[in-house]
């Protein structure tokens, strides 16, 4: 067979700019999106081992266009970091998630949920400004700063800098600040020295490993070894099995998360919990 390198190139070439294009309708219509109103937060609880009380929720973005169709964060967060427009939709999260905290605490009373989530992106960390529409939202609806988490990524502050200030500056509001994904980035444990870090949310791939071989185990038994020695709070992703629940509390996890306990729900679903004493 002969090969074609000019063909295989036009394939990638066609794919690539799929990719943009999709990228730039979805850039123009952000913006649209955000004044429309087609943003809303699903919230998914985080629970407890065993048993599965609701401890706390993390808060989610949906989009949804007026056609009906759903995009994914997956797909539009990125474009949004991008654009800058993540800064503008990200003040907007947070007013909103702080706004729900504070229904929830008038509702159920103040120790219904002990930590509200919310995801910050590397470009948000960015904005100086950040700490103070924390604090703003925060204040504006009563919530506490210690009712909230901030989840990073490890990449978003890795190489220190500007990013790492806002961290600290955010930290010292009172916030918890949790490490996403943890253990997918190049400088995982390094990060505990130099960042403020009070949780680490273990990452599902590591979680998909357990009641696998002693090799697919040994990170999820490293991780909550190391956090229990530097006195952190660790949530495991993406628990989807009866089965790894029940490895995970023999390892000595306390908190997860993820289908096997409950997708991530709209805000009257988390209220219904609320309501039967937060049993899933
Ligand atoms: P993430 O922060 O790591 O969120 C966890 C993702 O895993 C969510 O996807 C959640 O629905 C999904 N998930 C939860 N439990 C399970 C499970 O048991 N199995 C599987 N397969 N998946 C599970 P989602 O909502 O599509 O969000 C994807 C990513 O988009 C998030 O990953 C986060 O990085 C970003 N994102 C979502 N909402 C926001 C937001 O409000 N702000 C920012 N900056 N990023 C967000
Ligand atoms: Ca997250
Ligand atoms: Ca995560
Ligand atoms: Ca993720």
């Amino acid at each position: 067979a002969t090969v074609n390198p000019g063909q295989a190139v036009v394939r990638y070439d066609a794919s690539l700019e799929r990719r943009l294009n999709q990228r730039a309708t979805i850039a123009a219509d952000l913006r649209r999106a955000l004044s429309a109103g087609e943003f809303h937060l699903l919230y998914q609880p985080v629970v407890e081992l065993p048993g599965g009380r609701m401890v706390g929720v993390e808060s989610l973005i949906r989009w949804r266009r007026p056609d009906g169709a759903t995009v994914s964060p997956a797909d539009f967060i990125p474009v949004a970091e991008d654009t800058g427009l993540i800064v503008e939709l990200g003040a907007w999260i947070i007013d909103t998630v702080c706004a729900q905290a504070a229904a929830w605490r008038h509702r159920h009373g103040p120790g219904a949920l002990q930590s509200v989530a919310v995801n910050v992106s590397a470009r948000q960390l960015l904005d100086p400004s950040l700490p103070d529409v924390v604090a703003t939202a925060l204040a504006r609806h009563g919530v506490p700063a210690s009712q909230l988490t901030v989840e990073i990524t490890e990449t978003a502050v890795f190489g220190g800098g500007r990013a790492l200030n806002t961290v600290t500056a955010l930290s010292s509001l009172g916030v918890s600040i949790a490490l996403d994904d943890f253990g997918t980035g190049h400088s995982s444990l390094g990060l505990l020295r130099t960042c403020p870090v009070d949780a680490i949310k273990v990452d599902k791939s590591f979680v998909d490993g357990l009641n696998g071989t002693p090799q697919q185990e040994a990170i999820a038994i490293a991780l909550t070894g190391i956090a229990e020695t530097m006195g952190l709070r660790t949530v495991a992703e993406g628990v989807e099995t009866p089965e790894q629940a029940q490895r995970l509390f023999e390892l000595g996890y306390r908190h997860a998360q993820g289908f096997h306990f409950a997708r991530p729900l709209p805000p009257e679903e988390i209220d219904a919990l609320l309501d039967r004493a937060h049993r899933l």
